[in-house]
């Protein structure tokens, strides 16, 4: 599933390319993407002007002339492959959704299982979606301070306070487990246990392993593709996430999982300790 590096890997991607392009004209192919008749859809979009493309949480944020938004949501195997105006496009299997450019190129959207979401929304719809959304973590106006108050409202277990987007947006099951490895914090601690050291640390190690990842381009399990169709680059260096069995990096012991809130959690028992 596409996390924070993954979106802003491809929002990178695009916002040169994209920026200043019309859209031509607008290909649905399969309408259970969208949130509003096809019809519909297709003559807002045309003709608007492309503005920035940005991420918001795990979505993709496309400023439009109107003014107005195209909000993109990958789901769990969605892609968006950009061809420029010469180039061959990258290999899509499913397309759901084709823009055409002016003054050239087509942004395809493509999605074999077609959990993602396209939308288009008035700005002042999305600010108030926005706003339900937890802060980015890698907003440097997110304090650690800041981020020990959040936790310390919460029993939640750790693992999964990280991913609930209305508490911190972006982060998933792949950076939420690395991060916590990074930190030494057990998966299954309750949110607000942890120390405000403690917290200071995993935001740390948040943003070191969310930094890192957008470096690499993301991670592809199976699915996730870049803007240019390639895999990202990340998955090699994943130091606990699915590494089950596997010895830890760090002291050598055996890397355990557990299932907290129907989602696999992955940590050293030696590195984590359920009590600080
Ligand atoms: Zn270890």
């Amino acid at each position: 599933v596409p996390e924070l590096p993954e979106v802003e890997t491809v929002a990178r991607a695009l916002s040169g390319p994209l920026a200043g392009s019309r859209i031509e004209a607008v290909e649905v192919l399969r309408p259970d993407l969208l949130t509003e008749p096809e019809e519909k859809f297709r003559r807002g979009l045309t003709s608007r002007r492309i503005g920035e493309v940005g991420r918001r949480g795990k979505n993709l944020v496309f400023s439009l002339s109107g003014p107005q938004l195209l909000v993109i949501n990958l789901g769990m195997t969605g892609r968006l492959l950009f061809a420029g105006k010469n180039a061959e496009p990258p290999r899509s299997t499913h397309p759901g959704l084709r823009l055409h450019l002016h003054p050239g190129g087509t942004l395809i959207y493509d999605d074999i299982r077609r959990f993602g979401r396209i939308r288009r929304l008035s700005p002042r719809a999305w600010a108030l979606e926005s706003e339900r959304l937890g802060p980015e973590p890698l907003d440097p106006a997110l304090s650690a301070v800041a981020f020990q108050e959040r936790l310390s409202r919460s029993r939640t277990p750790v693992r999964s306070w990280l991913l609930d987007q209305s508490r911190l947006a972006g982060v998933g099951n792949i950076y939420a487990n690395e991060a916590l490895f990074r930190a030494g914090i057990h998966p299954a601690r309750p949110a607000r246990s942890l120390s405000p050291g403690e917290a200071g640390n995993l935001l740390k190690a948040l943003r070191e392993t969310l930094a890192e990842a957008i470096r690499a381009r993301g991670t592809t399990l199976r699915d996730f593709r870049t803007a240019e169709g390639d895999p990202g680059g990340y998955g090699p260096f994943l130091r606990i996430y699915g590494q089950e069995g596997s010895v830890c990096p760090v002291c050598g012991s055996l890397v355990e999982r557990m299932v907290l809130s129907k989602r696999s959690a992955f940590f050293c028992p030696r590195c984590q300790p359920k009590v600080s």
